[in-house]
């Protein structure tokens, strides 16, 4: 059993946190809001009324945190030279490349092994303790977080070195984002002209323009698997939160001169859709917006 500090309780933290205790982790917990507090109470953790005091002769620390800002903050003011050298530092959240890379930059001066390691899955997957982790690091880095990620996902890769995870999570969104917002466009032009949508997915599904925006997400209702088109696209992956990784992708690609057109369109896109109410609605409901006849 270790000593796990957890910082960050939200949607994703409060379960990741609970499924630590499940594997018998002594876990250490620390948020700014009350009601993540109290659920982590009652899931079996510690609460610490810092995070630096969360963290505080720790084995692991684990943090959730909304955004690259909050990342720098907690990790400049309360994990680095607090947490003991020995621990191992892994970031879940998803963030921007160059504060990953400046922030494990710091660890590693001080003395940690750190790695960032966002994952694919949402709120359901953290729950129930199969999320994907991406992860970026040194291998001695890995080899000490792999153990406390498998507590709580499905599937650990190793991305390559500091930052990597973040780059494969938001590059794989950006190819997300541009399949989904064709593959709806594909859809409306299909009907417009006169195919049934259950045919032409009959068709597609099974030629050159399939993909997992089609054969597994497809934002249609009543046509392929069960999606979130089947329930008025609620749960899901929220739209807001394909728009946070696509800005996020725009930024890394402009910090490293890519030329990214599609990600480009795809972001203008998702905005219009946030901006028009759809951010809380899951992101395959863009259709309704490329489909005029919507109102949110
Ligand atoms: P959330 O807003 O529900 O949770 C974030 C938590 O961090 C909140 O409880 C907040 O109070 C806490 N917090 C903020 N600043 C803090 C600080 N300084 N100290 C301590 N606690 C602080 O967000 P979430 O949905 O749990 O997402 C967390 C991260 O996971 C984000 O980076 C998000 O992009 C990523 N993610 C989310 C999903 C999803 O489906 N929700 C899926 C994959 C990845």
């Amino acid at each position: 059993m270790a000593r796990v500090a957890f910082i960050g309780l939200g949607n994703m933290g409060g379960g990741m946190a609970a499924n630590l205790v499940k594997a018998g982790h002594e876990v250490i917990a620390f948020d700014l809001a009350e009601p993540a507090i109290e659920r982590a109470r009652g899931n079996g953790c510690s609460i610490a009324t810092s995070a630096a005091e969360a963290v505080e002769g720790v084995d692991a620390v684990v943090t959730m945190l909304p955004a690259g800002k909050h990342v720098a903050a907690v990790y400049a003011e309360s994990v680095i030279g607090r947490a003991p050298a020995s621990a191992v530092l892994m970031d879940c959240s998803t963030i921007d490349v160059a504060t990953a890379r400046t922030v494990e930059e710091l660890a590693s001066e001080a003395g940690y092994a750190m790695v960032d390691a966002p994952v694919s899955g949402g709120i359901a997957a953290a729950d129930a303790g199969t999320l994907t982790f991406m992860v970026g690091g040194s291998d001695d880095g890995f080899a000490k977080a792999q153990p406390f990620l498998e507590k709580m996902g499905k599937a650990v890769i190793h991305a390559g070195g500091a930052g990597a995870g973040q780059a494969a999570k938001i590059v794989n969104n950006m190819l997300l984002g541009v399949t989904m917002a064709g593959t709806c466009e594909a859809f409306v032009l299909a009907q417009k002209l006169g195919l049934d949508p259950q045919t032409f997915f009959d068709i597609s599904s099974k030629a050159s323009g399939q993909s997992w925006s089609m054969t597994s997400y497809c934002p249609v209702p009543g046509v392929g698997p069960e999606t979130p088109a089947d329930r008025n696209y609620d749960g899901g992956f929220a739209a807001a939160l394909m728009l946070k990784d696509l800005k996020l992708a725009m930024e890394a690609a402009q910090a490293a001169d890519a030329y990214t057109p599609m990600g480009g369109e795809a972001e203008e896109l998702y905005q219009r859709f946030v901006s028009r109410g759809g951010g809380g609605k899951d992101f395959s409901a863009l259709i309704k917006m490329i489909d005029d006849s919507w109102t949110p």
